[in-house]
């Protein structure tokens, strides 16, 4: 955060600030800069992120001639909603128009016990992984983290208008009512959308602050996870900065596989990413364990040998495992391995000892699973 570089704070300012992607910290230096008392940051920030509240003037704590000069040097504007799509099984997509003509997408996926939110960090990606469709986009840039955390103020703001609908709806059947806010609220966040998290770590760490702000949505730090495909280097200073959980798209038992399918691995082979990560766990007792992404792509990475040797790779490493049925999108030039492939790949995994799920493969008949979110990208990359 620098506050020198944003725009000065004159009458004549065009672009007002957006104090929506704030952390607690940059909110206080806000409210100094402008000669307010830091408490004023802790208010804002309460009506911005638990309330939705995007108009000063319905700050009814604050006082009048703060609403009026807040409203005249600063807002609170989110990307606007162009696409809200509800999916046979519950799950949520919204599509958001962002500044300069990209767009980008968003899930809320409900389950019985948690509501998760996947959010996308950057417009497009770069990593080009063969089998993911955002990378077919190419890519334009980073997210601020005001566009980041947006997506959480977006959901959150729309799941408790359908809890205040359904309020309205069940009166006096308070099992429903338990029922139904238990589907509608976000328990969980996961930077699985589009992007690489680790390649925008200024502006995902903020978000994740406010994520994990008691005065915005206090969420814990294990209901946080940052998904990445191993950039070595900002998993260090992840740790030291905000260590959140953590998922490894790793997807190949071997540098002669991965390095074909996740082209980052030339750069960062899987020895040094799981040495990351095991340093990333170290020293901490409450960490328990990392999730090992692994995508089943027929004939590539699903064999039995693939699958004892990612036994031998991971031993001794504190992770669970969790398999994805490859999502297919136009073009791709994979297909997702046999449900009796993909058992067979688990037993091996399992009868090792190690605790792993198949993915349940969500919202695919809105294209919200995994890596079939695409949005809109105008791509800068030279790659296409
Ligand atoms: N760049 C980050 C986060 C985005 S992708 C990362 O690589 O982890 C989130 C997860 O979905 C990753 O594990 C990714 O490899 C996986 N994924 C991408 N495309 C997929 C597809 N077509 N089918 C199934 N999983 C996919």
């Amino acid at each position: 955060m620098n506050l020198s570089t944003e725009f000065p704070l004159t009458q004549t300012t065009v672009k007002k600030r957006n104090l929506l992607g704030y952390d607690l910290a940059h909110m206080k230096a806000f409210f100094a800069e402008i000669n307010e008392k830091p408490f004023r940051a802790v208010q804002v920030l309460k009506w911005i992120h638990q309330f939705g509240v995007d108009d000063f003037a319905k700050m009814s704590n604050v006082s009048q001639a703060l609403r009026a000069k807040l409203a005249d040097i600063a807002q609170i504007k989110a990307p606007e909603i162009i696409m809200e799509q509800k999916a046979s099984d519950g799950t949520i997509k919204w599509l958001m128009r962002l500044e300069g003509g990209n767009s980008i997408e968003t899930v809320f996926i409900p389950e019985d016990n948690r509501g998760t939110l996947c959010v996308s960090s950057q417009v497009g990606c770069a990593l080009d992984c063969g089998f993911c469709s955002t990378a077919k986009q190419g890519f334009n840039r980073n997210l601020s983290s005001d566009e980041i955390i947006a997506q959480l103020w977006v959901a959150h703001r729309t799941l408790n208008q359908l809890a205040d609908h359904s309020e309205a709806r069940t009166k006096g059947n308070s099992q429903q009512k338990i029922q139904d806010s238990k589907n509608r609220a976000v328990t969980n966040v996961v930077l699985m959308g589009m992007g690489e998290p680790l390649l925008n770590f200024n502006n995902v760490v903020e978000a994740i602050h406010l994520m994990l702000e008691d005065h915005a949505y206090g969420l814990s730090k294990r209901r946080v996870t940052i998904s990445t495909a191993g950039v070595v280097p900002a998993l260090k200073r992840l740790r030291e900065e905000c260590d959140v959980s953590l998922a490894i798209s790793l997807h190949a038992p071997n540098d002669q596989i991965r390095d074909q399918i996740v082209p980052l691995n030339k750069k960062y082979p899987i020895k040094e990413l799981l040495s990351a990560c095991q340093y990333y766990f170290s020293g901490d007792t409450k960490k328990k364990q990392f999730t090992v992404e692994y995508v089943m792509l027929a004939g590539v990475n699903d064999s039995e040998k693939n699958a004892r040797e990612l036994v031998a790779l991971l031993k001794k490493m504190p992770c669970k495992i969790n398999l994805i049925p490859f999502n297919p999108f136009p073009n791709s030039h994979f297909s997702c391995s046999s449900s009796q492939v993909i058992n067979r790949f688990k037993d091996i995994l399992y009868k090792a000892g190690y605790v792993v799920v198949v993915r349940k493969t969500r919202g695919d008949d809105i294209d919200a699973a995994c890596g079939q979110l695409a949005g809109k990208v105008r791509d800068k990359s030279r790659r296409l």
